[in-house]
């Protein structure tokens, strides 16, 4: 398995199989990947830990391993002149105070982007921030960590009664006339860069409703935006391959998002999945995967079904 390339997918118009715009590795996921491949030709014999997975991608990390590149677990003894690296999607402050105790070299591959909305937070540390993504999701969780007051919000639901308790505390706040560092205007709302654009749309909308006017900073990165407007490529497409790992958070929101458009959808891992689906009573497949997935592994899949 070939992990990086420069091949780019493309829209192949009058085809029987057509990958959407955007679909595979972001430039976050190829940067890390190809720095932790040249630090372990540079530095051989040295032993080097990714703190967590770099990619979630059973097929990347494996060959990872095999090229002595392995994952930081809580029972690594790590020495001194170990490599850990960080992974694309950062890490809270207190973890890497953690990892700097070792006293090993590390590499820091977070993506800019994730570190531009570190920094936005940084610099907003007095103000209380509301952060639109999945809570449980290691990006989310290393952003709150730079800050001092942070409230999740993972669909609607939730920000909504978000909004409804900032709302009262502000009505408070004015009947009073007591001025207040949470007043409305001091909040702030960001994304976590792979966020779903409707979402946000959503978000806007309802601040808007409600007459609330926090700041809000669109932080969801170009390449997410341009694999969801991808999907548009794949609107008169019989049946679509989603194709990313199981855990690979992003990869489940195209596959939800395409499965809410009522088109038919099946989630694959890889070309080797292939074989359990009858994609022959289909006219047109399209297929899109998720920034956790090398772009050789799209093009290898279209190939396959092509030849059928
Ligand atoms: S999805 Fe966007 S922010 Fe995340 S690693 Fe890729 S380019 Fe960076």
């Amino acid at each position: 398995m070939k992990i990086v390339s420069s091949s780019k997918p493309s829209e192949q118009d009058g085809q029987r199989v057509i990958i959407a715009p955007g679909s595979g590795f972001c430039s976050g996921v190829e940067s890390a990947i190809e720095k932790v491949l040249l630090l372990a030709e540079n530095e051989p014999g040295k032993r080097i830990f990714v703190d967590g997975e770099l990619v979630h991608n059973r097929d990347v990390n494996e060959c990872l391993r095999k090229r002595g590149i392995g994952s930081l677990e809580q029972d690594s003894s790590v020495h001194e002149d170990d490599i850990i690296v960080i992974r694309s999607h950062g890490i809270p402050p207190d973890r890497r105070s953690f990892l700097e105790n070792f006293g090993c070299q590390i590499k820091d591959c977070t993506c800019p982007l994730v570190r531009r909305i570190a920094g936005i937070i940084e610099a907003n540390r007095r103000r209380p921030i509301i952060l639109l993504g999945d809570r449980n999701h290691v990006e989310v969780k290393g952003l709150c960590g730079h800050a001092e007051e942070i409230f999740v919000c993972e669909n609607l639901d939730e920000l909504s009664q978000l909004l409804e308790t900032i709302q009262k505390e502000n009505h408070s706040i004015s009947k009073n006339n007591i001025a207040s560092p949470r007043e409305i205007k001091h909040w702030l709302m960001l994304c976590q860069s792979t966020l779903d654009v409707d979402f946000l749309k959503a978000a806007r909308h309802l601040c808007a409703e409600r007459n609330l006017n926090i700041e809000i900073i669109d932080t969801i990165c170009s390449a997410t935006k341009q694999r969801q407007s991808g999907l548009k490529a794949l609107e008169n497409c019989d049946a679509i391959l989603v194709v990313g790992g199981r855990n690979s958070a992003n990869t489940g929101r195209l596959f939800k998002k395409i499965k809410e458009r009522n088109q038919i959808a099946f989630w694959i891992e890889n070309e080797g999945d292939l074989e359990s689906l009858d994609l022959d009573i289909y006219k047109k497949i399209g297929i899109t995967a998720g920034a956790s997935t090398p772009r050789d592994v799209l093009e290898n899949i279209r190939r396959k079904i092509s030849k059928k």
